[in-house]
């Protein structure tokens, strides 16, 4: 309860709270980074707001679908030699390899994939993506992490679905290993984002004014992140 107001999970949805004295029944909005928020009359309770979220579900992804980031229509690959993969923003032409020592690698820069891994090559690619992108993410959080004046507990790097980040009140934080394909400096605002949720929890006021005094720009990086989303590639 004491969460409330706050964010509550519900499922694998986090919901925003916000107590409107004004409002008679729940809204519940989606804003522009997926994330979702209830303003609440003052005598709804957690476990009503949580069957009033879970009877409004399907309505809440089909938003989601349309207001993520990682939205669902993107360029599919077919695994020949030639065609472009992203990793921090450049692209790198895919090789076909008969001889390697790993299943892919990023080798002047060409991503080679080796031959015999074409029974699951996006499996192979995704596994390359989190292996690369986690001790890079390592790296990269310290310092931001030294601005934000926070512990990071720890790092990976997974699929989240539509989301680029999450992280727990405990200090560990998750990044979508998609986000791997956006260029240094959008994933800096990624993980800026993330760690200022150790700090505020919600997307209040508060919590961008957290995140600007971070890394100035924080609209500027959303609306980028809103436009690149839907080109990377998410098999
Ligand atoms: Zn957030």
């Amino acid at each position: 309860m004491s969460q409330f107001p706050g964010t509550l999970r519900v499922d694998d949805l986090d919901v925003t709270v916000e107590i409107s004295p004004r409002r008679e029944s729940v809204r519940l909005t989606v804003e522009r980074d997926a994330s979702v928020t209830a303003t609440v009359p003052p005598l709804v309770g957690p476990e009503e707001l949580a069957r009033i979220v879970r009877s409004r579900r399907r309505w809440l992804y089909a938003k989601l679908a349309e207001h993520a980031t990682l939205g669902p229509a993107r360029p599919p690959h077919a695994y020949l030699s030639g065609e472009g993969f992203l990793y921090l923003g450049r692209s790198h032409r895919l090789l076909l390899v008969d001889d390697a020592p790993v299943a892919v690698r990023l080798l002047r820069g060409r991503l080679e994939l080796r031959r015999d891994c074409l029974d699951d090559p996006a499996g192979h690619i995704v596994r390359w993506y989190r292996q690369v992108g986690e001790p890079w993410l390592l790296k990269r959080v310290a310092p931001w992490a030294e601005v934000l004046g926070v512990t990071v507990a720890g790092l990976r790097v997974l699929p989240l679905g539509y989301r680029w980040g999450s992280c727990s009140l405990s200090g560990h934080v998750n990044i979508h290993w998609a986000a791997m394909q956006l260029p240094p400096d959008l994933i800096d605002y990624v993980l800026v984002h993330e760690l200022a949720h150790l700090r505020r929890p919600d997307h209040s006021p508060e919590f961008w004014r957290i995140v600007e005094r971070a890394l100035p720009g924080h609209r500027e990086n959303r609306e980028r992140l809103r436009r690149l989303g839907p080109g990377l590639w998410l098999p």
